[in-house]
């Protein structure tokens, strides 16, 4: 039997299934929401779902992998990043840097008095902690070539509205 869509009635379980329902609705409509990106070819680009297996490690320290549908660019075939995912990344791995480096002038400064060897260490820790910014790659990438798109964007639009003011004056 096909049932007509019916927005009150739509309204109405809503209402009656409450709250986490209404989480998981907002979620849904989030996700399908946001388009994902492909670094090389510098755009939201049309893509196909693959299924991908992803190791995952689980609470009792073992791993399994889970299924996963990744979005591949249709016209060079790479893996596409979700941006708001790359940013959450980017940005919990540099908290995690500037906590590292905190601690690591604390311990070296302050707990044992400046030497050659607490100054050697401590650039050892910069080292390691450029090292980890440097980490999420593919996300790092992903934003940086957005940004480089986004400026070019907004260089052409300035560009048109240039030209329309011209063609404005010379009329
Ligand atoms: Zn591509």
């Amino acid at each position: 039997m096909i049932v007509p869509y019916c927005h009150g009635l739509a309204k109405f379980n809503h209402l009656v299934q409450g709250n986490r329902m209404e989480d998981e609705i907002v979620d849904l409509s989030e996700e399908e929401k946001e388009e994902p990106w492909c670094s090389i070819c510098s755009g939201f680009t049309d893509y196909r779902r693959k299924w991908t297996t992803v190791p995952r490690a689980d609470l009792d320290g073992g791993a399994y992998s889970e299924n996963m549908e990744i979005p591949h660019c249709v016209t060079c075939g790479s893996v596409m990043q979700y941006l708001k995912n790359c940013k959450r990344l980017v940005i919990s791995v540099r908290i995690l840097v500037i906590l590292f480096l905190l601690l690591s002038a604390l311990v070296f400064l302050y707990l044992y008095d400046p030497s050659v060897f607490s100054l050697l260490c401590l650039s050892v820790c910069l080292v390691v902690a450029n090292v980890l910014n440097r980490l999420p790659r593919q996300s790092r990438q992903a934003l940086l070539t957005h940004k480089i798109f986004m400026r070019e964007q907004e260089l052409q639009d300035a560009k048109k509205i240039l030209q329309a003011d011209k063609n404005i004056t010379d009329l």
